[in-house]
C-alpha cells in the first residue's frame, strides 16, 4: 500500500489544531481565496498578510476590481513583486462581468478560462470555495509527497507533477478537500519545510514517511538545479526639480510592465546617457549601489543624483512630488535600495 493513502485523517486532525489563522479563510469567498491565491504565487504568507486586507477594503467585489484605473492597482500591489498577476486579476475580474454574468465561475474548468489561474489555482479556488474534490499541487505538496512516498523523481518535471497529481486525486477527501489542500500547505509551510531539515518530531506523517523512515528527509524531493540568473548592470537616475523627482513610465509588456521608475539604463558612461536624453547640465553625483534579484535576472544598480536647473523632460517623463510618490506612482521594489536618496531630496 502506498504510505500516502495513510495521510488524510492523520493530517486533518493536525490540521484542526495546527491550522494558521489567516484573513482569507476566515471568510473564504471565492473572490477572496482567489485574491489570496494569486497574491501567495512566489510571495510569503508574512508579506501578503498587510496587502490582502488593504486590497479587499478597495476591491470588494470582482466588479470593483474589474473598474479600477490601472495607476490604483498597481500602487496597491507595489513591492508585491511579479505584477503581471494584478494586471490579470483586473482582466479576469472583467471577465467575470462579461462572461459569467459578473457571478464568479463555480468550476475548476470555468476557473482555468479566467485569465491569470493555472491548474493549481483553479484547484485551490474549486476546493477551498467549493467543494471540488482536486489536490492543488504547488511546490509544497510536491514536497511533501515526494517525501512520504520517498521518490526520488525530479519534482521540477511535468511527469512528477501527474504522478503526485494522480496518487493526491485518488486520496484526498471527497468531504473535506479544501481542508486537505490547506493542510497540506500548511504542512509544508510549518513542518515539513523546504529549506533545511524538517521538523519530523512533530509531523502527523512521521510513523509512514519513507523518507523520514530511511533518513532521506534532506536528501528529498530531487530538484534540477536552476538556470543561474543573468545578471544586469544598470545605472539609475534620480533626476530633481525644485523637490521633485523625474519618473518614467515602463513599457506596457516585459519586466515591472507599466510601472513608474526613476530613469534606468543598462551601464554606458552616464555623461553620454544623459545627453542622450537631452539632459547635458551639470554633473551627476554617485549616490550608492543597490541590487535586486528577479527569477531570471539580478539588476547591479548604481544610482546617480543629479538636481537638473530647468524642468525640460523627454517626452512622457513626469516630475512626481513627495505625495505622488507615496499614494499615486506604483514604484517598483527594485529600487527600494534607494528609498533614502528620495527621503533626502523630495521637498516635505
Ligand atoms: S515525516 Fe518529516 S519528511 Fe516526512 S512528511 Fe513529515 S516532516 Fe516531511
Amino acid at each position: 500500500m502506498n504510505p500516502i493513502s495513510k495521510l488524510p485523517i492523520p493530517l486533518l486532525e493536525w490540521y484542526r489544531d495546527n491550522a494558521r489563522t489567516l484573513p482569507w479563510r476566515t471568510l473564504p469567498t471565492p473572490y477572496r481565496v482567489w485574491v489570496s491565491e494569486i497574491m501567495l504565487q512566489q510571495t510569503r504568507v508574512t508579506a501578503v498578510l498587510s496587502y490582502f486586507d488593504r486590497f479587499m477594503a478597495a476591491f470588494p467585489t470582482p466588479a470593483a476590481l474589474a473598474a479600477a484605473p490601472e495607476d490604483q492597482l498597481l500602487k496597491l500591489w507595489e513591492g508585491l513583486g511579479y505584477y503581471s498577476r494584478a494586471r490579470n486579476l483586473q482582466k479576469a475580474a472583467r471577465q467575470v462581468i462579461t462572461d459569467f454574468g459578473g457571478q464568479f465561475p463555480d468550476t475548476y474548468l470555468e476557473l482555468r478560462s479566467l485569465a491569470g489561474i493555472g491548474e493549481y489555482t483553479a484547484a485551490a479556488i474549486a476546493s477551498i470555495a467549493y467543494g471540488e474534490a482536486l489536490p492543488a499541487v504547488d511546490g509544497n505538496l510536491l514536497r511533501v509527497t515526494a517525501r512520504i512516498t520517498g521518490d526520488d523523481g525530479d519534482i521540477t518535471t511535468p511527469a512528477m507533477k501527474k504522478k503526485v497529481t494522480a496518487l493526491l486525486t485518488e486520496i484526498i477527501p471527497i468531504k473535506a478537500p479544501g481542508a486537505f489542500n490547506q493542510a497540506m500547505m500548511d504542512l509544508g509551510a510549518l513542518i515539513c519545510l523546504p529549506n533545511g531539515a524538517p521538523l519530523c518530531d512533530s509531523c502527523p506523517a512521521a510513523s509512514f514517511c519513507l523518507a523520514h523512515q530511511k533518513g532521506l528527509e534532506t536528501v528529498l524531493p530531487v530538484r534540477s538545479p536552476k538556470k543561474a540568473r543573468r545578471i544586469e548592470e544598470r545605472n539609475v537616475f534620480f533626476f530633481f526639480y525644485q523637490g521633485k523627482v523625474a519618473l518614467r513610465r515602463r513599457p506596457q509588456k516585459g519586466l515591472l510592465a507599466g510601472l513608474w521608475e526613476p530613469p534606468c539604463e543598462h551601464s554606458a558612461d552616464a555623461r553620454t546617457q544623459l545627453e542622450a536624453w537631452g539632459i547635458s547640465l551639470g554633473q551627476p553625483s554617485f549616490a550608492g549601489v543597490s541590487r535586486h534579484i528577479f527569477t531570471h535576472v539580478e539588476w547591479h544598480m548604481e544610482a546617480y543624483v543629479l538636481e537638473v536647473s530647468s524642468s525640460h523632460l523627454p517626452p512622457e517623463w513626469i516630475w512626481a512630488d513627495r505625495d505622488a510618490v507615496r499614494h499615486q506612482y506604483a514604484i517598483p521594489a527594485a529600487y527600494a535600495g534607494f528609498s533614502d536618496i528620495l527621503e533626502q531630496y523630495l521637498a516635505h
